[in-house]
């Protein structure tokens, strides 16, 4: 018996596993056969950020459905809300803005799911998820032990965590715990597209759902749909240089962008490295940047998940000989 993953990855790439088991529950996983357990499993999610480079996947994969939204604790500023790690991620920003319930509006419209969420600590314009996380609950696939992570456990970084680092494939998150807020909701607007068009519309005092608008708006405009055409969002992530090497890479390359992160590190969008590398005009196998983001690399139809990861290694090779700066995955390549 083999599963096909096509509709299980937004690539939208063929690849079959020989084992697929669907998690409704925490108690699904005690289950399942202990020799399929205790086998180098993939856990899966929306599949969102996730290339299948083989056409066969030999490892045992678990998809997370588990379901459910419910608030557990309140005071007069705040609320406390606990999430399946199967709920859609949209859905459940959608859910906080009908609620008036502040935190993660700027997260708005990114696709995958609550529970991979903290994976990679999902963050966009200006807001990064792990500000809104109390704790994360789940289960050691191999010996069924259950555990909570609080925040700081959690060792959240820039597209980063520990479930993504050590615990990779061995910590399933079954329910995220958020906190939001109820009233005087921090916004955030600092990001140039957010206010630009804040500006122009003449909204001078934004409440969080003008937010989640403007961005849902940019983003639209500027990502392509994985439904329409396949993708996984940014391929790598933005690279971070120490200033002497910031200051040298100057002087080849004058307009190079950069954003000071602290005093000694520069982060240098890597969009802007693969465009001077000239792959905005390459296509191979069907596979390309996109036109409107060339940090997103793009499925333009049939392509196989071989190809995509060939042409992603082509991009890294360019941008390390121009550059002399290694670029980094942020999709997970199996
Ligand atoms: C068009 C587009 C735009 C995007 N924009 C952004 C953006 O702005 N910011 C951003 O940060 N990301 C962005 N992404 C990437 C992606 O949406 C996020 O990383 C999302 O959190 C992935 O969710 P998923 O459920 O699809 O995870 P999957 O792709 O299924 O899995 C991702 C990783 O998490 C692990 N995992 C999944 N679920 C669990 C679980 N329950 N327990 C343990 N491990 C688990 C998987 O093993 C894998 O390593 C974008 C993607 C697309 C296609």
């Amino acid at each position: 018996m083999k599963y096909s993953l096509k509709d299980l990855n937004s690539f939208g790439v063929e690849s079959y596993a020989s084992n697929l088991f669907y998690i409704n529950s925490i108690e699904d996983f005690s289950a399942i056969d202990p020799d399929i357990r205790k086998k180098d499993v993939i856990i899966l999610g929306g599949g969102t950020n996730m290339l299948f480079k083989s056409s066969f996947i030999e490892r045992p994969v678990f998809k997370i459905q588990i379901k459910g939204i419910e608030k557990y604790k309140e005071n007069e500023n705040e609320v406390y809300v606990s999430v399946g790690a199967g709920v859609n991620w949209d859905h459940f920003v959608l859910w906080c803005l009908d609620n008036n319930f502040g935190g993660v509006e700027n997260l708005i419209s990114i696709p995958g799911n609550v529970g991979s969420a903290p994976i990679q600590n999902i963050g966009a314009y200006g807001k990064e998820v792990k500000d809104t996380i109390v704790s994360c609950e789940g289960i050691f696939i191999k010996n069924l032990k259950k555990k909570t992570f609080t925040n700081s456990e959690c060792n959240f970084n820039y597209r980063t965590s520990v479930f993504k680092d050590k615990l990779k494939n061995l910590f399933a998150i079954t329910k995220v715990n958020f906190v939001l807020s109820k009233s005087n909701h921090q916004i955030f607007s600092e990001y140039e597209s957010v206010k630009s068009l804040l500006k122009n519309r003449k909204i001078t005092n934004p409440s969080i759902i003008d937010i989640a608008n403007i961005i849902k708006e940019i983003r639209d405009f500027k990502l392509p749909n994985y439904k329409v055409i396949g993708n996984a969002g940014s391929f790598f992530k933005n690279p971070i240089i120490n200033k002497e090497k910031f200051e040298k890479l100057k002087l080849n390359f004058k307009l190079i962008p950069n954003y000071y992160i602290d005093e000694s590190n520069v982060k240098i969008p890597a969009a802007w490295l693969i465009e001077a590398c000239g792959y905005k005009k390459i296509i191979y196998n069907n596979v390309s940047v996109h036109s409107n983001q060339s940090l997103v690399i793009v499925n333009l139809g049939n392509a196989k998940g071989v190809d995509i990861y060939t042409f992603s290694q082509n991009i890294k090779q360019s941008v390390l000989k121009k550059f002399d700066i290694l670029l980094e995955e942020e999709v997970n390549i199996l």
